[in-house]
């Protein structure tokens, strides 16, 4: 990893950058955490996005006082479509779809443990894998979607209003629904604090905004390092910890209703990028998780045998201790806001 790559990343730093006009505006380049105001800030780490083995390396600040951890310097919002390739939305997409009913069967549990029906908005819907698990007449569902096509299948096989765009521009009347999900969306988002605020806007008075995203802080982001696979440079621009999401949180006037880590584990894919970096140092041209192959019969035995003996009980124990790599959250806005 050459250091021009590094020293040209870095120029962009302290961005007073001008937008190309009619584009969103690029948050520029904090002086202090964006989550509280902090201004002791140190880099956390320096990597490159391992997903599309790529040579250009990001670097990550982190906060001192909240533990908050955003990317230096972010790609605009005009260039991030360098980042989101088509091998990417494919790895997305399918992800989402598969199997929905019993992929999302956790989510919808958790749902009906707080609310019984209403209306739902799943932002960053895809093309609509979790909304199919919620069709029914209890639920009026409202999702809102980046691409058009995507949008469009999860019109067709939901039936959902889906609003195409960014969420912030989302013209939804105040007080409008009972849940708003979130699944893997906040660490892509520029400013956390809007979109937030956006969020509680929408909730009606007592309603929930249930989440998932990843955990900075777990046991597998510090093992890995910048090998961890939640990482996901540059698309992830906000990481967040259990101590920094609720010191926001808390602040934009939410309260805690669960806040978890489920026995999950990214351990493969981290210990894949492990794998990529050894065999480059090796000379070799490893493929990148953005193209797959499938694995011989001899390798899926030994992931088999390694999923059973190493990494299940390990996401147990990290779940157990509160530090598994993915924070399920649950919070409601307050019957009494501040404001009234
Ligand atoms: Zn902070």
């Amino acid at each position: 990893m050459g250091e021009s790559v590094m020293s040209s990343t870095f120029e962009l730093a302290n961005g007073t950058e001008t937008v190309a006009k009619g584009v969103k505006q690029n948050s520029p380049q904090p002086a202090a955490c964006p989550i509280c105001g902090g201004e002791q800030i140190r880099e956390s780490l320096v990597a490159p996005d391992r997903f599309h083995l790529r040579k250009q390396m990001y670097r990550l600040l982190r906060c001192q006082s909240c533990s908050g951890v955003w990317l230096a310097s972010p790609p605009r919002p005009l260039e991030m479509w360098q980042h989101y390739t088509e091998d990417y939305h494919k790895a997305i997409v399918t992800a989402g779809e598969g199997a929905a009913t019993s992929r999302w069967k956790p989510q919808v549990k958790l749902i009906s443990q707080h609310k019984s029906g209403g209306a739902i908005l799943d932002i960053g819907c895809s093309s609509g894998g979790f909304l199919s698990t919620m069709k029914s007449p209890a639920w009026k569902l409202y999702g809102i979607e980046m691409e058009e096509s995507t949008a469009e299948r999860a019109r067709a096989t939901t039936g959902a209003e889906v609003f195409v765009g960014d969420a912030v521009d989302a013209p939804f009347a105040p007080a409008s629904f009972d849940v708003i999900t979130c699944f893997d969306v906040l660490e892509h988002v520029y400013s956390p604090r809007q979109f937030l605020t956006k969020v509680l806007h929408w909730l009606k008075p007592g309603g929930i905004f249930y989440s998932m995203m990843p955990n900075i802080d777990s046991w597998e982001a510090r093992v890995f390092g910048t090998h961890w696979f939640g990482l996901e440079l540059p698309r992830h621009l906000s990481h967040f910890s259990p101590r920094s999401l609720r010191y926001l949180m808390r602040e934009l006037g939410f309260e805690e209703v669960c806040l978890k880590t489920p026995a999950v584990s990214y351990m493969e894919r981290s210990a894949n990028y492990v794998y990529s970096s050894l065999l480059e140092q090796m000379g070799y041209t490893p493929t990148p998780q953005a193209k797959p192959k499938a694995p011989s019969l001899p390798a899926r035995v030994v992931r088999k045998g390694v999923r059973v003996a190493l990494v299940a009980p390990l996401a147990q124990m990290a779940s157990l201790a509160g530090a598994g790599p993915c924070m399920e959250v649950v919070f409601s806005k307050p019957h009494q806001t501040r404001a009234e």
